[in-house]
């Protein structure tokens, strides 16, 4: 395969330069291309285009003209979707079948649901009761200049979650990517520019936190920053941005629960917890992280985890029967050891691991696996651990199911798993996090805002609340006809009549 060549895109022209690194596979090791980082002056020059772009060409881009090109764009990845799906595994060392049946379907349906969505107006009309005879109209406009910054975990639907929306209410976007897993963001873009998007609008700059992050948070040009990423970086988006009162949404970390009652459905629910934790080696926000279990089925439950675990394939992850997917960064790979490590020194005890037998030589693995014993006071029960690893305690009574569920600083997702629907839509409404799925867990969907509670996030992504973020309010207040208030308006600064009069 020919190597990649990854660098910023500004204007819709690409730019290499000369500090390039290489991209590693995260599965074997092996050279996948090369990157060209940005630096501060890239930035800048990225953020003076978008603004450019916004007051000369955007502005000018009715919502439904803004529709069209997205439905482009989309019907353009539409024909390369097994192009996305290569490019996501080879730089995650996530399975090339997650990809190319989860994440790059869902990512393109997105599209297509911003591009053909009818709910979001530009404006809507009021009455002014306390006015009678007057007009109102409620505009919903952009901010202008939106910083989007992504993590390097599902880079794909990240990059699309990130600039759609903001495109659609009208915004330009300067995206900055993870620079560990870059490929399908600059794909996007390069499409985006293919599909006719005016120069400026998209732009992509390459590059680390720590060497461009305060510059695109902090230029005064930037109306908006829209955030994913770890709680600890967010807090400090929220402080940078301050200084420049700018809006901020932040779609942070998540240590979500799966509550599973001894009524659920076994077959169904011992899938869907493996599904919960093990998609992407458990390098998604939202992973089911911790299972609360009801006592009286805990035993069976974890033996059949076990199996499920025992039956999934390793190998490498571009076969398309690999179960298997790698760990997308050393330093991910240290994070998780050294918190199993903690766990086990806390008092948990490791239930199962599976030996790995038949993964790539050179490549970031680590074996899927439950804890039990877990408490609640455990590290491994409260921190991210953002690996295939599943902690495990149990319960006997419903309050303290929801007990344990929102005993956590976190609160982006969870999911219910009984077969009595009343049940889980009480327990589920009382869980303090932004998604409940009750008998499922992950599927996002594009018409649902998402989002967290707590330290888990502040603002909503995708749906129409997802959509208004992107927005700011202004009121016309519109006199046409003539009101009461006129005549009584002007004696409340002048009280002298006869001015009126010589008028
Ligand atoms: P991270 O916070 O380290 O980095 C996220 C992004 O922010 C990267 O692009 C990084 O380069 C950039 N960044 C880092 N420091 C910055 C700074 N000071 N200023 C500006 N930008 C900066 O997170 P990560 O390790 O890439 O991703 C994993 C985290 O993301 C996990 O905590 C996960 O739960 C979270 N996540 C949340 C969601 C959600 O929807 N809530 C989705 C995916 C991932």
């Amino acid at each position: 395969m020919e190597l990649l060549k990854i660098g910023a895109i500004i204007d819709n022209e690409p730019l290499l330069n000369d500090h390039r690194e290489e991209i590693l596979s995260p599965a074997d090791g092996h050279l996948v291309g090369h990157l060209y980082k940005s630096n501060i002056e890239d930035v800048k020059h990225a953020i003076d285009s978008a603004e450019s772009a916004f007051y000369g060409t955007w502005q000018s881009f009715t919502l439904r003209e803004r529709k069209k090109l997205l439905l482009r764009l989309y019907e353009r990845i539409l024909s390369k979707t097994d192009t996305y799906a290569r490019l996501e595994a080879e730089n995650t060392g996530r399975t090339i079948r997650q990809s190319t049946l989860m994440d790059v379907p869902v990512a393109v349906d997105h599209i297509h649901y911003f591009a053909t969505e009818g709910q979001f107006k530009s404006k809507r009309r009021i009455t002014h009761p306390d006015y009678p005879g007057t007009k109102g109209e409620v505009q919903y406009a952009p901010y202008g200049v939106v910083a989007a910054i992504a993590p390097w975990n599902v880079p794909f639907l990240m990059a699309v979650w990130k600039t759609i929306p903001a495109l659609l209410a009208g915004n330009t976007v300067v995206l900055k990517p993870s620079l560990h897993t870059p490929a399908t963001a600059y794909e996007l873009v390069k499409d985006m520019v293919e599909s006719g998007f005016p120069r400026g609008v998209v732009n992509l700059v390459i590059g680390s936190g720590r060497e461009i992050g305060d510059e695109l948070v902090s230029n005064r040009k930037v109306r908006m920053v829209s955030f994913t990423g770890s709680t600890k970086t967010g807090k400090e988006i929220m402080k940078t941005s301050a200084s420049g009162v700018r809006k901020v949404v932040l779609e942070l970390g998540g240590k979500s629960p799966t509550i599973v009652f001894d009524d659920c459905d076994l077959k169904k629910t011992v899938n869907g917890v493996l599904f919960s934790i093990f998609l992407h080696m458990g390098q998604i926000c939202e992973a089911g992280s911790r299972l609360i279990i009801q006592n009286s089925i805990k035993d069976k439950f974890l033996s059949l985890l076990r199996r499920g675990i025992e039956a999934m394939k390793d190998g490498n992850p571009m076969d398309m029967e690999t179960d298997i997917g790698a760990i997308t960064t050393s330093d991910q790979l240290s994070k998780i050891r050294s918190m199993v490590e903690r766990g086990t020194q806390e008092g948990s005890k490791i239930y199962y691991s599976k030996k790995l037998r038949n993964v790539p030589e050179n490549g970031l693995f680590y074996p899927p696996t439950i804890l039990d014993n877990v408490s609640t006071n455990m590290s491994v029960y409260r921190e991210e651990i953002f690996g295939p690893v599943l902690s495990v305690i149990g319960f006997n009574t419903e309050r303290e199911a929801i007990e344990i569920a929102n005993d956590t600083r976190y609160g982006l997702a969870a999911s219910v798993w009984t077969r009595n629907t009343a049940k889980a839509r009480r327990v589920g409404s009382r869980i303090e996090a932004g998604t409940i799925w009750i008998n499922q867990h992950h599927l996002p969907s594009a018409a649902a805002p998402r989002g967290g509670f707590k330290d888990s996030g502040v603002g909503r992504e995708l749906g129409l609340e997802g959509l208004m973020e992107y927005t700011q309010t202004r009121h016309l207040f519109i006199n046409d006809r003539g009101i009461e208030f006129d005549d009584i308006a002007p004696a409340l600064v002048v009280s002298n009549q006869e001015f009126f009069e010589d008028l």
